[in-house]
């Protein structure tokens, strides 16, 4: 299949052919014509698998007839997605494909100030990317101008309503045009998934791409088991490899975060940080230079990591143990994006085991255990690193999940709530799936 075969507006064919796209992936082959063809669909992916590319290069293709040519006023395009990272990031792809057309695209995200999207959404706009609770706000002091949608795109819908953003997305549907092509892309098809394309959509069509919670092929993964108090000096020894050359390191804390990345400072190895206690110029800082490989290391939580879009990753590293199958699926999902190879290597500490079971039966396969060649493992190395980590309670919960909102979400993430685990609950249950396995 080429990206020949599609129907696409020739613009962004060129547009697509400067991007260095060779062939469509199998998302981008299964859901492009349907949704040229004016379906709603339903695209389960994995994050990495092509799926932004998946409803922007149609939407696109849909646009290209219009914009510029003056008529028609309003947004035709609204993309809703839960962080104002992937935000970014779908907007990067956006300008991108459509560098060839005359495109007015508007983001919406909160932690910035609100002025400059204010007067872009009144400047009028063809298509804006949004995450739903400042959308919401703007929407009702009338900013922007919906009565000419046609193309709504949920995307990550899974993590939006873990987030809590279902009862802001009611709101902001209740104020479209009822007639409108829906798009939503979700990780998973939960339970509550379908109840939100029976509330949004009209027959969609389903495309499901590889197994449910089935991590990208592409990437290798490993499990090194380690003491708590070595994960530090493991990270460090495992650095040692120059092959290591872009390294993302989550952690579950936003202290732990930071911590992790000053002892590698410490230890002369660049680091940045990604996580919601910093500002929103500092996350933007914190990817630049990691895209630009001036810092080799970024040490991120979950939830700041949502959606990150970063070529050449060439090892994902979780230093802590990640709370949700999901996350995991995540996680290592920011490596091997596309046609890349990677490496997703986990750090399993003796309390994880039981949860590390529970991911291999969630993911359908046992991940390699392996010794880190020339690495102590049997000397104790108490650095004040070291030390203050365990000092640390083992759990509370995550502050870097944010709580949710009133109203839909708050059932749903409840499920996630980890004030169970320092009860000494560790059992480890994908979310979302509960009971469906
Ligand atoms: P996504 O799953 O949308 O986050 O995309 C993952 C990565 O794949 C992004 O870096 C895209 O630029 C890249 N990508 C998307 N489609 C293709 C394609 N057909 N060929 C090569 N890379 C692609």
């Amino acid at each position: 299949m080429s990206f020949r075969n599609l129907s696409l507006d020739p613009k962004i064919l060129q547009a697509v052919q400067e991007a260095g796209y060779t062939e469509p992936t199998p998302i981008q082959t299964a859901a492009i014509p349907p949704i040229l063809a004016g379906s709603d669909l339903i695209g389960i992916a994995q994050t990495g698998t092509g799926k932004t590319a998946a409803f922007t290069l149609p939407i696109l293709t849909k646009l290209a007839a219009v914009v510029g040519a003056g008529g028609q006023r309003g947004t035709r395009a609204l993309v809703l997605a839960p962080t104002r990272e992937l935000v970014l990031q779908i907007e990067e792809n956006v300008r991108i494909y459509g560098k060839h057309l005359p495109l007015r695209v508007a983001t919406v995200f909160g932690g910035v100030g609100e002025h400059p999207q204010i007067n872009a959404l009144r400047a009028g706009t063809n298509l804006i990317i949004a995450c739903p609770g400042r959308l919401l706000d703007l929407m009702g002091r009338r900013c922007a101008d919906f009565s000419g949608l046609q193309y709504l795109v949920l995307d990550e819908a899974d993590r939006m309503l873990d987030m809590g953003f279902l009862p802001s997305i009611r709101q902001i549907v209740r104020q479209l045009p009822s007639k409108r092509q829906t798009l939503l892309f979700s990780a998973t098809l939960s339970k509550e998934i379908e109840v939100l394309t029976h509330e949004f959509q009209r027959a969609p069509k389903l495309v499901q791409i590889g197994r449910r919670s089935n991590p990208a092929e592409t990437v290798t993964q490993l499990v090194y088991e380690v003491p708590k108090h070595l994960k530090p000096a493991l990270l460090v020894h495992l650095l040692r490899d120059p092959g290591m050359n872009m390294v993302l390191v989550f952690s579950r804390m936003k202290h732990s975060a930071d911590r992790i990345a000053r002892n590698l400072e410490e230890k002369g190895i660049r680091t940045a940080t990604l996580h919601s206690n910093r500002s929103q110029n500092q996350r933007l800082r914190a990817l630049k230079d990691f895209k630009s490989s001036a810092v080799r290391v970024l040490v991120a939580t979950d939830i700041a990591a949502r959606g990150i879009d970063v070529d050449g990753i060439s090892h994902v590293v979780n230093y802590d143990f990640p709370m949700h199958a999901e996350d995991y699926v995540h996680r290592i999902g920011r490596t091997g994006r596309a046609h890349a190879v990677g490496d997703a290597i986990s750090f399993v500490t003796p309390e994880d085991y039981g949860e590390l079971r529970s991911l291999e039966r969630f993911i359908g396969r046992g991940i390699v255990r392996k010794k880190a060649e020339g690495f102590n493992y049997g000397v104790a190395q108490p650095s004040d690193f070291a030390a203050s980590q365990q000092r640390q309670p083992r759990s509370h919960a995550s502050p870097s999940r944010p709580q949710p909102r009133s109203g839909g979400g708050a059932s749903h993430g409840g499920q996630r709530s980890s004030g169970n685990r320092s009860h000494g609950n560790r059992n480890f249950r994908p979310s979302g799936l509960q009971g469906r396995r």
